[in-house]
């Protein structure tokens, strides 16, 4: 299977910063995967959380100057989990452009291709950066999400620090159920997200069923599930994942 995983920032990230062993957990899981000849994209966020904690102050570029320091910490956490298993990555960092410029769009596919080809593992985030603030493409949930549909994955995996999408705010509601499948993303699946309680990254849950439903319209399965959790990598590839999975429409158009 072709596999797009993203990782939110909480997953990896806390006020003190990176979380090593988790990073390593994650690439764990995705050398088993690799072993078992399925094809990995993965999309990280985290620069920021990262690199905020060495940046101490605070006006409007200090995000970007955080994104700078952080993102190289990022990519040698992964790189140095990845040596063990012999994996090389490649870091892509993307703009809005790349998405709406065909020509570019055209690019990063053929390269991630390549990546593959090469038994590479692309590891895509934001350039965070170089970004504006005029952007099609706000947070790393919608990149990944038309990473997926552009490389025709077989499923997209959204990892964030909730164990899905619930009926209502699982925090406030004890009775809030966990939804464990979607066929269709209608008004009642949009609206609860506004209810549900939100993570601190800028996607939250809307933004993970805005780019659920960019996803399995473009014929990919999605999945959101609790990356803090042991396993739920190689769960989401299986057949006992534990969080909510989006149904692929489409699928024959591709
Ligand atoms: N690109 C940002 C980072 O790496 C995160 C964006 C998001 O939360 O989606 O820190």
């Amino acid at each position: 299977m072709r596999l797009v995983i993203k990782i939110g920032t909480q997953v990896i990230s806390s006020k003190t910063g990176l979380n090593k062993k988790r990073i390593r957990q994650i690439i764990k899981e995705i050398a088993e995967l690799l072993k078992l000849g399925h094809e990995v994209i993965l999309v990280s966020s985290g620069a920021i959380g990262a690199g905020l904690p060495l940046v101490n102050f605070k006006d409007s570029v200090c995000k970007k100057v955080a994104a700078a320091v952080g993102q190289p910490m990022l990519m040698h956490n992964y790189i140095n989990g990845a040596k063990k298993y012999k994996i090389v990555v490649g870091q892509i960092l993307m703009l809005s452009d790349d998405f709406t410029n065909q020509k570019n769009f055209k690019n990063l596919i053929l390269h991630i291709n390549a990546m593959l080809a090469h038994k590479i593992l692309p590891i895509i985030n934001e350039n965070d950066v170089m970004k504006g603030e005029d952007l099609i493409i706000n947070d790393n949930d919608m990149l990944s999400a038309i990473v997926a549909v552009g490389v025709k994955a077989d499923k997209l995996i959204i990892l964030t620090n909730q164990d899905g999408l619930f009926t209502d705010n699982p925090d406030q509601n004890k009775k809030a159920e966990l939804i464990k499948d979607v066929g269709d993303i209608d008004a009642k699946i949009k609206a609860v997200c506004s209810v549900g309680k939100s993570d601190l990254g800028v996607g939250g849950m809307c933004a993970k069923i805005a780019s659920a439903e960019y996803a399995t319209k473009g014929g990919v399965e999605t999945l959101i599930g609790n990356g803090e959790k042991k396993g739920i990598i190689l769960k989401a590839v299986g057949n006992n994942f534990s969080g909510t999975r989006f149904l692929a429409k489409n699928n024959s158009k591709r």
